[in-house]
């Protein structure tokens, strides 16, 4: 902090000046005029309305012996005239700023505003009219949150540390200094220096082989938002999968990768197949250490994946069709603030189901929409008796609020039912017309909901005189009437089976000759599997669930999406024996996905909760900061614990 009262009179003359300046962006056709809070955003301090980055060159010193990256984001701008870009830093300590080419950089001054807990400060740089080149030295701190520094024992084969990034929704801002604002997209390369025996990869153009001296190049040529940035650096293996289609991990897991993911590139063709070609040369993945905090981080170029996915029967591969579609939605066509998300997720989710119909027929898609639906309905049942109903809507406010509120199921799976209905009302091919136009008006463009509505209704709606009530979808609380209903036999079979198993039945009782016959975990799907235990009563005798753990294992079984429903229930229901394996399980992943309903399970009482807390205080050692902190909210939720570091 240099000066408190310069830093407040600038401060609040360069607000009043963005505000002024909203109007700058009306020539291109009326739908245009809609989307003036493209030019605010609610998260980011930066006047990228005024001046934005084009272009980031970073380079970067990762040093693993104190968890520090060294680094100089060199930013390539565009610049109306202003004599101060602002930029968004979060925990970063910035050493000294230079305006100017690689070369021929003269010091200039900065200002750092004063640390909000969300978004972090505001950095001032005083620039000239006809600067193009900023250039900011600094360093991450222990308060990175973007960054998990890994010790070889959280990795999977206990040698050699990791080190990885995740920037969704706010948090690249934490590792390197950006305008960290969706509606900004700018292209990057990198100079990255680590240490020799570990590989660096990056969401861009990778070098095909490790490097001896531990100096890697990366060139990201489309034009990304910079959530979007990130890196991975571990003893990393890679293998091929297809023709433009590989995975990165470590070498105990590179096997187990290559069998899970056998069909992705099938996936490619069929996603190519329905809403037009692969836009980004390359889908290669990175399977993580298990503290990753996501099933998935659709990092273009480079998904970065949970390995709780590697379920050994290619299972749970239904998320990397999600990450995939994001190629399309959210990061060809990307929400334009994060109260937009529902544009990222919701078409992700539908297209992510289009996929899978496409591969393993309709049945299969249907079940896992169902799946899904459901999760959905608890979460608004809960989200409306909560502090923010609103929050049911697609269109968000989160303003003051962590983007992360607004990560719920709504965007998601709301969001893909309202596509879904809005296909069922007008038909397939109409609807996929539809998408593809979308897809290619908006190419590398970041977007508001009220446009997507304008062009939905110039394009699909209004032409075709259909009636459809979009308002209600994007603007209202709740699900609306029309939503569309989704039916499985084989769940039907399944809820047969398990009223039968409730009611006292011994299911797995069969006569000789129908051997055939015998229920194992092998007869059913995951989906299925998840419909069984969802369809039981919400507490049962213990005995029954250990009886049934003797026959399918399901407390052990290694997949963990039955693994979470079933610890949810025998938690509810008191069935203290898979205690030493659910402590295994909190141990081992960091998955918010499943730790979250875990913990809520557990924190429901004082039993449950004190041991819980006691894994946690162990656990949380391997847990991502994103999950790390929900978690603390959920077992202290009386502290002010939100945003502490670890
Ligand atoms: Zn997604």
């Amino acid at each position: 902090m240099k000066n408190n009262i310069i830093y407040y009179f600038l401060f609040c003359l360069l607000t009043f000046l963005v505000s002024c300046n909203e109007d700058s962006e009306t020539d291109e056709s009326f739908i245009h005029k809609i989307d003036k809070t493209l030019l605010k955003d609610g998260h980011s301090y930066s006047n990228v309305n005024q001046i934005r980055t084009k272009h980031i060159h970073l380079d970067l010193d990762v040093n693993f012996d104190n968890k520090t990256i060294y680094g100089i984001a060199r930013h390539e701008m565009v610049n109306t005239g202003v004599d101060t870009a602002i930029f968004d830093i979060k925990a970063l300590e910035i050493q000294k700023i230079t305006l100017g080419k690689k070369g021929s950089e003269s010091e200039t001054d900065f200002i750092i505003g004063e640390n909000d807990k969300l978004l972090g400060q505001p950095l001032l740089v005083k620039i000239k009219k006809d600067t193009k080149f900023i250039n900011i030295y600094y360093k991450t701190t222990d308060k990175t949150e973007a960054l998990d520094w890994l010790d070889p024992k959280l990795t999977i084969g206990k040698q050699f540390p990791f080190m990885y990034s995740q920037g969704e929704a706010i948090l690249t801002r934490s590792w390197i200094p950006v305008q960290d604002l969706p509606s900004n997209r700018i292209t990057y390369s990198a100079d990255v220096k680590i240490p020799s025996n570990l590989r660096a990869i990056m969401s861009a153009e990778n070098p095909i082989s490790k490097s001896e001296d531990g100096l890697y190049h990366f060139e990201m040529k489309q034009p990304i938002p910079c959530y979007l940035i990130a890196i991975a650096v571990g003893n990393l293996e890679y293998r091929r999968l297809g023709e433009k289609c590989g995975v990165y991990t470590e070498p105990e897991l590179i096997l187990k990768c290559a069998y899970e993911f056998v069909d992705i590139p099938k996936m490619i063709k069929a996603a190519e197949k329905i809403y037009g070609k692969y836009q980004w040369e390359r889908y290669d993945m990175v399977v993580l250490p298990y503290s990753f905090p996501f099933g998935g981080m659709e990092n273009p170029r480079l998904t970065f994946v949970n390995p709780t996915l590697i379920a050994g029967d290619r299972s749970l591969v239904s998320v990397i069709a999600h990450e995939l579609a994001h190629s399309w939605s959210g990061n060809l066509v990307t929400n334009a603030s994060w109260d937009d998300f529902w544009l990222n997720e919701g078409f992700t989710v539908y297209f992510e189901n289009r996929i899978m119909e496409e591969i393993y027929g309709k049945e299969t898609a249907d079940m896992l929409a169902i799946v899904e639906f459901q999760e959905m309905e608890n979460e608004l049942k809960t989200i409306s008796k909560g502090k923010h109903p609103e929050d049911t809507k697609l269109k968000l406010k989160l303003e003051g609020r962590s983007p992360d509120e607004g990560m719920t199921l709504i965007g998601y799976v709301k969001g893909a039912f309202f596509l879904k209905t809005l296909e069922e009302k007008v038909g397939r091919e109409l609807f996929d017309k539809f998408i593809k136009s979308y897809f290619k008006k908006y190419s590398f463009k970041s977007i508001t909901t009220e446009r997507f509505e304008a062009y939905l209704n110039l394009k699909l709606l209004v032409p075709n005189k259909i009636l459809f009530n979009t308002k209600e979808w994007l603007y209202a609380e709740g699900l609306p009437k029309n939503c569309i209903k989704l039916e499985s036999e084989r769940f039907k079979e399944v809820q047969k089976l398990a009223d039968r198993f409730a009611a006292g039945e011994d299911i797995f009782k069969v006569k000789k000759k129908k051997k055939k016959n015998k229920i194992t975990r092998e007869k059913f799907i995951t989906q299925e599997w998840l419909e069984f235990i969802r369809r039981l009563p919400s507490k049962m005798e213990p005995e029954r669930l250990a009886y049934l753990d003797e026959n399918l294992n399901f407390k052990g079984c290694g997949n963990s999406e039955i693994m979470t429903e079933w610890y949810i229930l025998g938690i509810n229901s008191g069935y203290k024996s898979i205690r030493p394996d659910l402590k295994r399980f909190l141990y081992k992943v960091g998955r918010r996905k499943y730790l979250e309903p875990i913990y809520e399970a557990l924190s429901k009482n004082k039993d449950d909760l004190i041991w819980g807390k006691k894994v946690f205080l162990k656990a949380k050692l391997g847990y991502h900061f994103i999950s790390y902190s929900t978690i603390e909210e959920i077992l202290y939720p009386s502290e002010e614990s939100a945003y502490s570091s670890r």
